[in-house]
């Protein structure tokens, strides 16, 4: 059996100890945020729909992964075998490491390696997983006219059938893969010394549990630093925050020893320790809307970004309305939804919609990470800046006001914002509403139209929390 694989080898370059618990003790994982499995998943599709550039493959993908050994050797007879000109999934072992190329195509008497992306760039972990493939490939004996990697066209705009030669683009790595093949090769041993350690090894905590990844065990590394500990701040970044920690601040009374104490670190401090959070009340006064819009919306979009066009017309990652929630006084019963999750072409009906909903009101709430005035620009229903100004995206404002609780250091969502501030109402992420539109289920339908109003009412609560008060008293 291997030892290591793709994955286990970039997670040892990011953390030894990740992979020795990866590999001992996987039960002590975080549990897996939706968002991730459905950038696994999307992976997984765009790789299969990669297949149809090089069609009539033999598919080499095991059913269990006690297959590995005997597709191995399937593998290597067909590298030899005149009649097959194109492998997916073709399975390689060399020195204990195990990897699945996405597709081998014949060239000649030689072969060229391809690796799929689903996304529009090229990353570093990209470049360090095919040096990976292109040491066992070398070290199989694979001869190899060249190494590329295959990626989404952000260009492409579907017309008819998805077109996958032209969905595609291709980068060739192979002088990259062969100038880091030693490196790989040191790499691989120490990551083979590492799994074979009879205990984990004793690394502490620092800025690799979140980079390049947020690492599956935070839990259980970080289970020893108390909750309201100065290093869950967000005012230093956690490179200094690390320095300050290795150099011995290693509890919150020195460092509020070595900061000033109007500093903004100092104040988040503050927050940790009396279990509560921080803003800025001096920006929220100047923020607040004055005087008190007469009527608010609150507008909760579900946007979906499909990595492969689904419509007409429309580019990868190119963004659809799929749906959107109104809270407000002129919708009928306070609330509005809108949804196309039957038929994704009706899309472009929200916009005509949204403009006129939108227009009832003087100001519209919403939380979102995007620019929602520049979203809604983008699809012309905020067509001049007088009607732009409308929009006040709490995600913006609580950021310039220093909002700070130690649930956003995971992330400010607005499930970490609601964990902070509401924390007796029951969270999810945001991902969960688009897992339910794409379901295909009419139960799940419905269950995705009530979060995105449950998510509309933590940003009415929110808004109420911080600027009912403040327009009042300013
Ligand atoms: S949490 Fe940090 S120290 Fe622990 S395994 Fe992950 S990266 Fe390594």
């Amino acid at each position: 059996m291997h030892i290591l694989s793709k994955s286990t080898y970039i997670k040892g370059l990011q953390c030894e100890k990740a992979l020795y618990m990866f590999k001992k003790h996987p039960y002590l994982r975080d549990h897996i945020s939706i968002e991730q499995r459905a950038k696994f998943q999307r992976g997984t599709d765009v790789g299969v729909l990669a297949h149809a550039c090089f069609p009539g493959g033999v598919d080499m993908t095991p059913a269990f992964p006690a297959h590995f050994p005997k597709k191995a050797e399937e593998t290597r007879q067909n590298l030899s075998n005149p009649d097959v000109n194109v492998m997916y999934e073709a399975v390689f072992q060399y020195n204990d490491t195990l990897i699945m190329l996405d597709m081998l195509v014949r060239d000649g008497d030689r072969w060229i390696a391809i690796e799929v992306k689903s996304s529009m760039a090229l990353s570093t972990t990209y470049y360090n997983d095919s040096a990976l493939q292109y040491y066992v490939l070398h070290g199989c004996g694979v001869p190899l006219s060249d190494f590329r990697l295959m990626y989404i066209n952000g260009d492409y705009v579907r017309h008819g059938e998805i077109n996958v030669k032209q969905l595609f683009k291709f980068e060739s790595v192979l002088d990259y893969v062969k100038e880091h093949e030693s490196r790989v090769a040191q790499n691989v041993e120490r990551l083979k010394g590492v799994v074979a350690l009879p205990h984990s090894p004793i690394i502490n905590i620092g800025t690799q549990c979140h980079s390049p990844y947020t690492c599956d065990f935070i839990g259980h590394c970080w289970k020893l630093i108390p909750k309201d500990s100065y290093l869950y701040t967000t005012a230093i970044d956690d490179r200094h925050l690390f320095e300050y920690y290795f150099d011995g601040i290693n509890s919150n009374k020195k460092m509020l020893m070595i900061s000033d104490p109007n500093s903004l670190e100092a104040r988040q401090i503050e927050a940790l320790q009396s279990g509560s959070y921080y803003i800025d009340y001096k920006k929220l006064y100047t923020i607040a809307p004055l005087p008190r819009p007469k009527s608010v919306g609150f507008l909760n979009l579900l946007i979906h970004r499909p990595a492969v066009p689904e419509l007409e017309g429309t580019r990868p990652y190119q963004e659809l309305i799929l749906a959107f929630a109104l809270q407000g006084d002129h919708e009928e019963g306070g609330c509005f939804v809108w949804h196309c999750f039957d038929d994704h072409s009706r899309w472009r009906d929200s916009i005509p919609l949204l403009v006129e909903k939108l227009s009832h009101y003087a100001q519209i709430v919403c939380f979102t990470p995007q620019n929602l005035s520049t979203t809604l620009l983008r699809h012309e229903i905020i067509q001049n800046k007088e009607v732009g100004h409308k929009v006040f995206n709490l995600f913006d404002v609580l950021q310039q006001c220093d909002f700070y609780h130690p649930k956003i250091k995971k992330g400010f969502t607005l499930q970490h914002l609601c964990e902070a501030l509401f924390p007796d109402i029951a969270t999810f992420e945001h991902s969960k509403i688009l897992m339910e539109a794409l379901s295909q289920e009419l139960t799940s339908y419905q269950q995705a139209e009530e979060d995105l109003l449950i998510e509309n009412q933590i940003v009415e609560k929110t808004y109420q929390k911080f600027f009912n008060t403040c327009a009042v008293d300013k």
